[in-house]
């Protein structure tokens, strides 16, 4: 008969198994490799280092995750992650209301909060537009910020896609979107590496950016 364990591991994980790891070391190796950037070798370590944590130690990175799981959302007004909704971004009064700042993704709200340049609110895109990977305008949360823009009243729109070119098409399709209705639209220009992605600038260069944002 089959063990658990090996009914559970794909084939890399039955290698573990083959190599003399036991069954859940084998399925915990196998997860954490399926994470960005961590390779086997990786997910290796970390599984063995979590061995001769205490336990509940172990059981908080787990309670960790299974809350992201269960108590994290989209806020349905921005579609930032949240606990509560709408977010605490959309509900903060001190907010500058009159300007949204538009993202490919929701990590990148939080790297542009950590410069403190940006007072105004957010909208996630949930992508960018990349003909590439079959992703067009209609996969995007943009019918979604069509709607904003009629009931909300936005004089500037901050499209802060990465600076690709990715980014640049789906800042450039928003620009054209958005021009009839007269709101300016920047872009976030000096300081941003070309071809880099935003979630890797420092607070000050991310800053800087923000400040010398310029109108498309
Ligand atoms: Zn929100």
């Amino acid at each position: 008969m089959r063990s658990p364990a090996a009914w559970i591991c794909p084939t890399s994980c039955r290698d573990f198994i083959r190599n003399g790891v036991a069954g859940p070391v084998a399925a915990l190796i196998n997860e954490l490799s399926k994470l960005p950037t961590i390779g086997p070798k990786t997910a290796t370590r970390l599984a063995f280092h979590l061995i001769n944590q205490p336990r509940e130690q172990a059981l908080a990175l787990a309670d960790a995750i299974v809350s992201l799981k269960e108590r994290v959302r989209l806020c349905t007004r921005c579609f930032a992650v949240t606990e509560e909704d709408p977010c605490a971004i959309c509900t903060a009064p001190e907010r500058d209301q009159r300007t949204v700042c538009v993202v490919a993704e929701p990590r990148d709200i939080f790297t542009i909060e950590r410069s403190r340049a940006y007072h105004g609110l957010y909208h996630v895109l949930g992508g960018v537009i990349s003909p590439m990977d079959g992703v067009g305008p209609s996969q995007l949360r943009i019918k979604e910020f069509i709607r904003r823009l009629s009931v909300e009243a936005f004089s500037e729109v901050i499209v802060a896609t990465n600076p690709n070119a990715e980014g640049e098409a789906t800042a450039l399709y928003l620009s054209r979107l958005i021009a009839p209705s007269g709101i300016t639209v920047s872009r976030l220009a000096y300081g941003l590496p070309i071809g880099g992605d935003l979630d890797y600038a420092d607070d000050l260069t991310l800053a800087r950016a923000m400040e010398g944002r310029r109108v498309l």
